[in-house]
């Protein structure tokens, strides 16, 4: 517990979790099982404001993490191999040439399949 604010889900956000943890698990099987460093995941509400995030962030939801594997490749390398994979992501976004952002979608959804890279210029649609 940081910041004096607990971190714990829902019922709603755990079962998004779990959904967000076998849409990881494709990720890590494309990147040859290789360690993947995740640096944010679950926020609840208060740890997002603290964080300045928006309110519709799927990271509330539990069905975002922000991750890197080095171990794999540089993060825009790792990017490109998700983005040309067939994981049903929701959204992929390539942040900072830092990270890498990805959600699912709820449990029966169709995935958005959307990917798109933020830097200093702004969100731009990416195309491979
Ligand atoms: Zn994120």
């Amino acid at each position: 517990m940081r910041h004096g604010i607990i971190n714990k889900p829902n019922d709603i956000q755990l079962e998004n979790l779990k959904t967000l943890a076998k849409g990881m698990e494709l990720v890590r099987t494309k990147l040859d099982s290789l360690p993947i460093i995740i640096s944010s995941g679950f926020r609840c509400e208060a740890l997002n404001d603290l964080l300045g995030s928006k309110r519709t962030s799927q990271h509330i939801m539990g069905l975002a993490c922000d991750f890197t594997c080095d171990r794999y490749a540089h993060v825009g390398r790792v990017f490109e191999v998700i983005a040309d994979s067939s994981i049903p992501f929701d959204q992929l976004i390539l942040e900072y040439d830092s990270w890498i952002h990805i959600s699912f979608p709820p449990e029966g959804a169709e995935p958005r399949r959307q990917v798109l890279v933020i830097d200093r210029e702004g969100a731009r649609v990416y195309n491979s």
